[in-house]
């Protein structure tokens, strides 16, 4: 079947809302269980061949980055009402493989003291399961992102076996960075990539186009469409353009019955099944559950602690950038080769987690310099031969703790294009988070000066943004009254939904979130597969 036949299925073991990596990752494990499983997406299924197209016009000065996967429009609208404007449309894109359509691709382990940070620095929340309960869907997500890593990290948790793939070499600017952290004591380590560094199951390994976000045209990066269409293979059926207007539930509200979506041509559908696995993304999980309500349900669905929503985090960038007198041979890859996570684990409550990155994109590209100049032939070779290849700069994510005030809401005003409430994220920055910042900038200039750089530009806390990671808005936990699902992925309030993405970690640290995403579906998978 295609995406054209929009019509419900009939006997749905699984309804999975959103064809991102949770949902593309669920639906794949069930459907090979044999499950019968329908996926609902709210954009559109994109052609594998216009990837070379987006590549060349994500790299045109004259297109931002979100038209190159078609965000932005009323499908899209949303507000942001906190004191810091949260960019939403840049930090996520509906269709088939979701968000990792764009995404960087970086994945890292949680570390321990993650999953236990309130008792040991007093600071946000325990997670109800520890690293260990994790650790073997931590493997088998490894493996089914295909995940290029080396096992020099001396930070890292343990882990039981080597990345599938082996890692990228580092590039040639983080041997320069690498000189400079030993002298300063600093170690650095390699980056586990979700890219191929050899072929695999007929995908072929990274040609090194560099431009990874937001397009990868060979396909080495992975992106859920993978998954998604592994689940198509096994017998899943994906409906595509057909966002979820609301879940409906029994008399008792004990039991989701039906996902309402609409269709292209204007009417609405009732998708029954007998478990539904909400995985619209961080920001618009939140929102259906919010768009649910009912009689029954004021308040919204799975939201008797009047939770949903509430705690939104993202990690915060830091970063610095200059110059050195000699070649850097920057954007020679898309991706990061080095980082290090010295200054992740926090001893105490005084600063966040910070993990330093060293980038490999400084500076202007020669693509976009001949592209935003108005010279020609010689003179404009000139122009590059100056700005192009002395750049270097360091980047890290800072850890921002889970607050109740940041939250995501539906809009008192502004609709979508289907009359619902649009997603509100109200965002601001703590000073936990400030100081953390601040001590990121440090290391960073510590480590530029030591290298001989002139500092040409800091991102500090007042000009930080986000990383585009939604975290938080349906908390896991023990706890009903303080928590929305419990460690099985399940919401407390209904027995058959279950939220597999980040939206329910209780705490983000600073690492990429997307493999503990898919650890967290691998694991909610089982759980579902439990109850069929
Ligand atoms: C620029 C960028 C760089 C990133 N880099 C990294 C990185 O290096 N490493 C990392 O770990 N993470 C990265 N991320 C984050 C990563 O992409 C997300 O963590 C991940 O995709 C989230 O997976 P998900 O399945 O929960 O949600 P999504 O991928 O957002 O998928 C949700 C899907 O649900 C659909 N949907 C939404 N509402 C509805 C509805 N009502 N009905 C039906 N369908 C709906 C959406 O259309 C979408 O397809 C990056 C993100 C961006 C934007
Ligand atoms: S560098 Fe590799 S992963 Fe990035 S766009 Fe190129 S082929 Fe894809």
């Amino acid at each position: 079947m295609t995406g054209a036949d929009r019509q419900p299925t009939e006997g749905a073991d699984v309804c999975v809302v959103g064809a991102g990596p949770a949902g593309g990752l669920v639906a794949d494990r069930l459907a090979r269980e044999g499950y019968d499983v329908v996926i609902l997406e709210a954009g559109p299924r994109f052609d594998e061949s216009d990837r070379e197209q987006r590549m060349e016009r994500s790299i045109r000065p004259a297109h931002g980055p979100n038209s190159v996967w078609g965000m932005g429009g009323p499908r899209d609208a949303y507000a942001s009402t906190g004191d810091r404007h949260y960019p939403l449309n840049a930090a996520r894109v509906k269709g088939v493989g979701g968000s990792t359509l764009h995404w960087q691709g970086m994945v890292m382990r949680l570390h321990e003291q993650d999953f236990e940070l309130e008792s040991a620095t007093g600071v946000g929340a325990d997670w109800p399961m520890s690293y260990d309960d994790l650790r073997p869907y931590y493997a088998d997500a490894e493996n089914e992102l295909g995940v290029a890593g080396a096992s020099d990290n001396p930070f890292a948790p343990p882990r039981e076996q080597p990345h599938p793939l082996p890692a990228f070499p580092p590039s040639y600017s983080d041997s320069l960075f690498a000189e400079a952290c030993e002298e300063l004591g600093i170690t650095t380590h390699s980056v586990p990539n979700a890219r191929l560094s050899e072929s695999r199951n007929e995908r072929s390994a990274c040609v090194g186009y560099g431009t990874c976000q937001p397009v990868c045209p060979s396909g080495a990066k992975y992106d859920a469409t993978i998954h998604v269409a592994r689940a198509e293979q096994q017998g899943a059926r994906v409906v595509d353009r057909a966002p979820v207007q609301r879940l409906e539930h029994d008399d008792s509200g004990e039991r989701v019955t039906a996902a309402v979506y609409a269709t292209p041509d204007g009417t609405e559908h009732r998708q029954e099944a007998r478990e539904f696995v909400l995985a619209a993304g961080g920001v618009e999980n939140p929102r259906l559950l919010l768009l649910s309500e009912s009689e029954q349900y004021p308040d919204g669905l799975a939201n008797s602690s009047g939770l949903v929503g509430r705690y939104f985090m993202d990690h915060l960038f830091a970063g610095a950038g200059g110059t050195l007198d000699e070649p850097t041979r920057q954007n020679h890859v898309g991706f990061n080769t080095t980082e290090s996570h010295q200054f992740y684990d926090r001893p105490d409550d005084s600063r966040g987690a910070i993990k330093l990155e060293f980038l490999n994109y400084a500076g202007p590209s020669p693509v976009e310099m001949a592209l935003s100049g108005d010279d020609w032939g010689d003179a404009m070779l000139e122009r590059i031969r100056d700005g192009y290849g002395t750049h270097v700069a360091m980047g890290a994510l800072v850890e921002q703790p889970p607050r109740k005030e940041n939250r995501v809401r539906l809009h008192p005003e502004r609709t979508d294009d289907h009359g619902n409430p649009v997603p509100d994220v109200v965002w601001s920055l703590d000073e936990y988070t400030r100081r953390t910042i601040e001590r990121a900038n440090e290391i960073q200039r510590e480590i530029l000066e030591e290298l001989g750089a002139d500092i040409e530009w800091t991102v500090g806390p007042d000009a930080t943004g986000p990383a585009f990671h939604h975290m938080g808005t349906t908390r896991m936990g023990n706890d009903p009254e303080t928590s929305v699902v419990n460690p099985q992925l399940r919401t407390h309030d209904l027995q058959n939904l279950t939220i597999p993405s980040s939206s329910v970690f209780p705490t983000g640290g600073a690492m990429n979130p997307t493999l503990t995403i898919a650890a967290l579906a691998l694991k909610a998978a089982d759980h579902v597969a439990e109850r069929l």
